[in-house]
């Protein structure tokens, strides 16, 4: 019989273990994979304050200006605060961390469901072809954005939003970001430096052909890998009594950019300092709720006025230009809705002239939408 059951041995699972571990617990970890960390499906792309759970040493790029390309043009934005880590090294120094800690981690072992039998869940695994079962006093789902332990506990999909991306040989030291719904719909694409190599990726249904484009741009550029993820777009679902949710299981991405390491570490943390509470899950989402949540909540009511109005093309890149001194002072890759506001002030001060850029795109969407 174990304390915890924690399925999932990515960031936010092995984090999370590696703290109750610590503390005393007794965890047992599974994963699906047969190798921590791989195969990798995420950019990388953090705010240096990631530096304090990944340590100097995973730091593979510093961008320091991030180009946005939208139909009306291009705006370039510097920020010396972006940092790439090395994904695939930051889910297996996090597990490392967990197994030295004490927690027992078993890989090839994939979650099947749970049964709440005499005040403690049963977990039922596959390992290998066999169904195996283990018991705890609770479940910690970190099982990522499709989660299955979210699945079972009957709690609404969020929409899951596919990725495709290719490595490449480096191409730039700095980040790109294609801002089109005529051609993304969904979301956006992107181009990451990764030390040697830089990833092409794009987020989103009907929009696949978008980085075969992009890759037209490099005719004699070869394609070292191709690989893909799922980003969780929706409100934060934490499970419930027992039975937690944290990281893309629990949604504690941002809807904005799909960034999702923050709140994975913010979850676990959140839930570790529940966990000797009288009332666990009500503490868990009080912290939730008045701490990180509060800005994922933010991001996904700020991706519902995107989603609206991203066909304002001439409005949001007159903003955006009008803008860039302060999103240079102020930007965050983890905390876009700060920099949103900040472009909120100016576009009241320039509002008369936003206003025609907004009437002009009217009449354009309008043009468009009888074509
Ligand atoms: C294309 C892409 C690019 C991204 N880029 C960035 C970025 O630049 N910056 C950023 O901050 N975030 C980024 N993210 C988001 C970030 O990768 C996630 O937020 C982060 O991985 C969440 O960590 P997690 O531990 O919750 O989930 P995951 O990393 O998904 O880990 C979940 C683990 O659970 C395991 N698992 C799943 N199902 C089962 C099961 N049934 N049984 C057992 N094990 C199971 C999986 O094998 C996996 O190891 C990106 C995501 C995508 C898709």
């Amino acid at each position: 019989m174990y304390d915890i059951i924690t399925v999932g041995a990515g960031p936010a699972g092995s984090y999370f273990s590696g703290l109750a571990s610590k503390n005393g617990f007794k965890v047992l970890q599974l994963d699906l994979k047969s190798e921590v960390g791989i195969p990798n499906h995420c950019s990388g792309l953090v705010n240096k304050r990631i530096i304090k759970y990944s340590g100097e040493e995973l730091i593979i790029d510093k961008p320091e200006s991030a180009t946005i390309y939208t139909p009306q043009g291009c705006i370039e934005l510097k920020n010396k605060d972006m940092v790439v880590i090395d994904r695939i090294g930051l889910d297996k120094k996090l597990s490392k961390e967990a197994v030295e800690a004490g927690t027992t981690l078993s890989l090839n072992s994939r979650f099947i469901e749970f049964k709440i039998e005499n005040n403690a869940v049963t977990v039922y695994y596959q390992n290998r072809g066999k169904l195996n079962k283990a018991s705890a006093n609770i479940l910690v789902g970190a099982d990522g954005p499709a989660s299955n332990v979210r699945k079972k506990l009957g709690v609404a999909e969020p929409i899951l939003l596919p990725s495709i991306q290719f490595d490449l040989k480096k191409l730039d030291s700095n980040v790109k970001i294609w801002l089109d719904r005529r051609k993304i719909k969904d979301f956006f694409a992107w181009e990451v430096p990764q030390g040697a190599t830089s990833e092409v990726g794009i987020s989103g249904r009907h929009s696949i052909n978008f980085p075969y484009e992009l890759l037209n741009n490099y005719p004699k550029i070869e394609i070292i890998k191709r690989r893909g993820g799922v980003i969780p777009i929706g409100k934060s679902v934490l499970g419930a009594q027992g039975i937690y949710l944290i990281g893309d299981a629990a949604v504690a991405n941002k809807a904005t950019t799909g960034g999702g390491l923050l709140g994975a570490f913010k979850s676990a943390e959140y839930l570790m300092q529940s966990l000797n509470k009288e009332d666990t899950f009500m503490s868990y989402k009080k912290l939730w709720n008045s701490g990180f949540g509060r800005d994922i909540k933010n991001a996904y009511l700020l991706r519902k006025i995107i989603d609206k109005t991203e066909f304002f093309y001439n409005l949001w890149y007159n903003t955006f230009k009008l803008s860039s001194k302060i999103i240079n002072k102020v930007g965050d890759v983890d905390y876009p809705e700060i920099t949103a506001m900040a472009i909120l002030d100016i576009s009241l001060i320039y509002s008369p002239l936003l206003l025609r850029y907004f009437i002009s795109d009217l009449a354009q969407i309008h043009n468009y939408s009888r074509q």
